[in-house]
């Protein structure tokens, strides 16, 4: 059989399928049932990134397959066979929508559709590389064992990947560990599940690349472009899976099968390859993705797909926990002569030594030098050791300076990991990233509890209140220079943050001294110097030459940009902010749901529906993305009235910015325990007027600011 009749048939099988599943639920549930898949603003979003519809009820979706058979031309021609391909796609995703009507049908199972908000999870990883590359598998590989080298080469690299069909049950047979969490995604048992894939392209194309519903020239140039993807697919083949590899590569995703059968090889789009052991290198290079690898002589896997990686207590061979026992972990700067690069020193007893299960105090203290060092570099290093230390498979690592929780697995241990591969990583990473400032390095891994005591209270104490009040000092005022960022260009193209002192860049992972060093060890890269000059409007933080490096760098896409302003001229947002606030108009005031935020809000919208207002790098008045730690900062909408102006966020959210935002208010409007002023889900969750009710009876100051609109 050809290609084409392959490729066709394959289209009205599956559309068939999912007619079939349509009329079903419409003779079960009535055309009016409601339909969508969990936590998401794009309903089903391959469809509607196509044609600009969303698709919410089983009318719609009958609508939409008749839709669909329009796009479904029998011609053999190569046009057609993309065409087909991609109705092929949104077919299965209506057809995965109705297994969705009873709830979630992959539940304990696997993963299927995955909500907006781990969407934005991973935009910053894919816009730094640190996921390289999203890969779906798709079908059982020919052995288990090559099941699982395949999925553990593409995470030892960082990749995302995602699995569809018999190399799940595989997976489970060699009890791989799974999950989001450590970039490994199995997405449910049927070829339909690609659709999960392609929604998952499709959203990020339209949440950061600003592509417009229904404009599929755009969206087509947009995957093909910018969106890291391949796939590779275990033969035999179906028919449906060919039609499905159609879409893919139409979208510029290559495919690369071991199903030598029937199908035809073509360069950098469909690649025929008995081998699997091949698979890895060869899809990389179709989609001409170069992986820089850091060497980290641990006896363990080192990626940052093990970041997210949980370590539960009854896998645990040791635990430090600084909340318990003095622990800490610091960098140092010191005279180049002090240093001997590459010395790692275990003072006190190594793993072996601590009894199983118990909870023991850690310190590392990075001791670096290089002519271009700066002390306020430290920090920024400093924060990194909770990336790099989880990046080691079966090493957890929580908290920061001296609230660390470290925890090693039995299997780590087991597999030889000691004290000193903490130093080796540490030792690895900072001149891995480091090197145009570090010349030298060496590393100090304290397990003497009596040592950790003494230095975390000779050392590292003072360190950290230098440090903090060198960040106390820093105000937007005091500093000469911002900086831009823009490395959320990759999938934003028009957009720039620029990060202050008391505004971190949206995604909350950059400071202004995080950009400040970014700049130094690559001056021509994503932060660049912002100079004040030119004073527009003090208020709304307006300068003349604000405006012209966002013109500069955002490739004439902006013309204007305030910093301290969310009703004129406000920063851009590219999708991967922590929070969002949006004007709540009864109250006067703004509520800001988290990312991790499931419920509804008083503003009638999920962070989803929020979150979908704004984004892709255009300016939305009304609408801000930010950091959560820019929550108790003196410049959150200061041009507004400041936070006076939150009137409602989750109670978890609350929680944790509490104490810098009672800090902020009682210094600013000698206001006590402003927390308790803000609405949460606990008082209302939906609605508006009970909202306003309670914020009266607090005397909440919102209530008599200026109207905002
Ligand atoms: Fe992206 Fe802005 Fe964060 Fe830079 S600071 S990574 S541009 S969100
Ligand atoms: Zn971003």
């Amino acid at each position: 059989m050809l290609l084409f009749d392959i490729v066709f048939n394959g289209n009205d099988k599956m559309y068939a399928e999912a007619e079939e599943a349509v009329n079903a639920a419409i003779a079960k549930y009535g055309e009016e049932k409601a339909v969508g898949f969990p936590e998401t603003a794009y309903a089903l979003a391959a469809y509607y990134a196509e044609t600009g519809d969303k698709i919410t009820n089983l009318k719609e979706c009958k609508e939409g397959l008749a839709y669909i058979k329009t796009q479904m031309p029998r011609e053999r021609r190569l046009d057609s066979v993309f065409k087909s391909g991609v109705a092929t796609a949104l077919a299965a995703e209506i057809l995965e929508v109705t297994k969705y009507i009873d709830g979630d049908p992959y539940e304990g199972i696997s993963e299927g559709a995955m909500t907006d908000a781990q969407l934005r999870e991973l935009g910053v990883p894919l816009v730094v590389y640190d996921i390289p590359c999203v890969a779906l598998i798709i079908h059982a590989a020919p052995s288990v064992q090559e099941a699982v080298d395949l999925v553990k080469s593409y995470q030892s690299q960082g990749n995302f990947v995602c699995l569809v069909g018999g190399i799940i049950d595989q997976l489970k047979e060699a009890n791989y560990n799974m999950g989001f969490n450590v970039r490994v995604y199995p997405i449910g048992d049927n070829i339909s599940c690609a659709a999960h894939a392609v929604s998952v392209a499709s959203r990020v194309a339209m949440v950061f690349g600003n592509i417009t519903p229904g404009d599929k020239v755009g969206l087509q140039k947009y995957h093909f472009e910018r969106f890291r993807c391949f796939v590779n697919a275990f033969g035999p083949l179906d028919e449906k899976t060919v039609a499905c590899g159609a879409g893919a590569i139409y979208y510029g995703f290559p495919v690369i099968t071991n199903d030598m059968e029937y199908t035809p090889s073509v360069p950098k789009s469909l690649i025929k390859l008995a081998d699997v052991s091949k698979f890895n290198k060869a899809s990389l290079e179709a989609r001409n993705i170069k992986i820089k690898v850091t060497n980290v002589d641990i006896p363990v896997a080192f990626a940052t797909a093990f970041e997210g990686e949980i370590i539960r207590r009854g896998d645990m061979q040791v635990e430090f926990d600084g909340s318990r026992v003095d622990s800490f972990e610091l960098v140092q700067t010191k005279e180049l002569t002090e240093i001997e690069d590459h010395n790692i020193e275990v003072i006190g007893p190594e793993l072996d030594e601590f009894e199983q299960g118990s909870k023991n105090g850690i310190a590392f203290v990075v001791e670096v030098a290089g002519k271009k060092m700066q002390t306020d570099f430290e920090p920024v290093f400093e924060r990194k050791f909770h990336a790099w230390i989880n990046g080691a498979e079966g090493v957890m690592h929580t908290g920061q300076r001296d609230m660390i929780r470290v925890r090693v697995s039995k299997d780590a241990y087991e597999a030889g990991f000691r004290a000193k591969h903490f130093g080796e990583i540490l030792y690895a990473k900072i001149k891995g990233e480091f090197e145009a400032v570090v010349d030298k390095c060496q590393v100090k891994v304290y397990t003497d509890q009596a040592e950790c005591t003494r230095l975390r209270h000779e050392l590292a104490q003072a360190s950290f209140d230098k440090r903090d009040e060198r960040l106390s000092n820093l105000t937007d005022e005091n500093v000469d220079v911002f900086y831009t960022c823009i490395l959320c260009q990759a999938f934003s193209p028009s957009h720039v943050c620029i990060v202050t002192p008391e505004r971190l860049g949206l995604c909350g992972a950059v400071s202004w001294l995080d950009a400040k060093a970014t700049h130094e060890l690559d001056p021509e890269g994503a932060c660049q110097v912002v100079p004040k000059e030119g004073l527009i409007d003090e208020n709304l933080g307006a300068y003349e030459s604000f405006n012209e490096a966002v013109h500069k760098y955002s490739m004439g896409a902006l013309e204007r940009i305030t910093m301290y302003s969310i009703m004129v001229d406000p920063m851009t947002s590219c999708g991967c902010f922590e929070c969002i606030c949006g004007i709540e108009p009864f109250s006067n005031g703004v509520a800001i749901a988290n990312r991790e935020y499931a419920g509804m809000t008083p503003l009638g919208m999920t962070f989803p529906e929020l979150a979908s207002m704004t984004g892709g790098g255009v300016q939305t008045p009304g609408f801000m993305g930010h950091g959560k730690h820019f929550i108790g900062s003196k410049k959150f909408m200061a041009a507004e009235g400041g936070i006076q102006r939150i009137v409602w966020m989750p109670k978890e959210l609350k929680d944790v910015v509490a104490d810098r935002l009672n800090a902020t208010a009682k210094e600013l409007y000698g206001i006590d325990n402003f927390a308790d002023m803000i609405g949460d889900e606990t008082i209302t969750d939906s609605d508006p007027e009970a909202l306003v009710a309670f914020l009266t009876e607090k005397g909440h100051p919102a209530l008599g600011l200026d109207p905002l609109m």
